[in-house]
């Protein structure tokens, strides 16, 4: 069975609930994409979720969350530690979120990875620029070796920049991570709109572009509702996302979208025919309220 590992942190997450009320659910960028994948190919493909989590209660509910989930948690504990929290606030039908990260086990998740757990040659490892931005400088210099490590021996690294200035120091400390993370990745996911923002490209293929030249062989340009472009090599084409008659909440679009593409290319699918069910998924996922939508 091929084998898809995520890295990252997963949050609890409270959610407004009837009555004042919050409902207690697990999300986090890299753990979504783990999570639909799980739904989607879980008959085909092997999901696991590298992270590092405390050894309270919570700790444990969230693993037990993973694996009834159908993803098999590689789970540092770390003695004393916890998760990290995050809390949505609606006003005026507007969701905003508040949390409290900054003490969570996850930032430990690199500190004594040696190499990445059995994966063989063809599989898939996928981390985020959020993975990166929770990590302390020497650990995320320490996940991008064993990353790079894992590349030499033919493990294919994806990587979703995921670009959140809030979670880096300065704009300029970000976009130098990020670069760094493109250069270990041969499938990278970016998000046309981020990138513009941050590194000033002009058009979706001018992000394709920089990615390919940092070495990714595969790139597809995530554009919300705008068309999406992958490039295969020097080879680029056009994708229409599936129309979408109600936009209800587009949390988790990004994600669900790389769980399906990092599937279908597990799947030995050509990277538009992989796309195509990842616009399907995200369509899917818009449609309804919350991170994690039962499909
Ligand atoms: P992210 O969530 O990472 O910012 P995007 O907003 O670009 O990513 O969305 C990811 C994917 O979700 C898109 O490529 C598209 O397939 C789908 N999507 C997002 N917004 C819409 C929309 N309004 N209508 C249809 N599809 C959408």
């Amino acid at each position: 069975m091929n084998r898809l590992l995520c890295i990252g942190e997963c949050m609890i997450e409270f959610a407004p609930a009837e009555g004042g009320l919050f409902a207690k659910g697990y999300a986090g960028d890299t753990f979504n994409t783990a999570w639909y994948a799980a739904r989607t190919g879980g008959e085909t493909v092997d999901v696991s979720y590298l992270t590092a989590v405390g050894d309270d209660p919570v700790s444990d509910s969230m693993l037990d969350f993973m694996s009834t989930s159908g993803v098999r948690p590689i789970a540092a504990r770390r003695a004393g530690g916890t998760v990290g929290l995050y809390l949505i606030s609606l006003r005026d039908g507007e969701r905003s979120f508040s949390y409290w990260r900054s003490a969570s086990a996850a930032r430990t998740l690199a500190d004594d990875l040696e190499a990445l757990p059995d994966l063989a040659p063809g599989d898939i490892a996928y981390f985020s620029g959020i993975t990166l931005a929770i990590l302390p400088p020497g650990s995320r210099a320490r996940l991008l070796s064993v990353l790079a490590a894992a590349r030499a021996k033919g493990i294919r690294v994806a990587f979703d920049p995921n670009l959140r200035p809030r979670l880096w120091p300065d704009t300029e400390t970000m976009c130098t991570a990020i670069a760094e993370g493109a250069r270990v990745a041969d499938i990278a996911l970016p998000s046309f709109e981020d990138e513009a923002d941050h590194f000033g490209d002009g058009s979706p293929e001018a992000t394709a572009e920089r990615y390919a030249r940092a070495g990714a062989s595969v790139v597809a340009v995530k554009n919300g509702p705008g068309d999406m472009l992958l490039r295969e090599g020097t080879r680029t084409s056009t994708l229409q996302p599936t129309a979408v008659s109600e936009v209800v909440d587009t949390t988790a679009a990004g994600d669900s979208f790389n769980a399906a593409f990092l599937v279908g290319l597990l799947n030995g699918e050509q990277a538009a025919e992989a796309a195509d069910a990842g616009a399907r998924l995200a369509a899917r996922v818009i449609g309804a309220r919350g991170a994690l939508v039962e499909l």
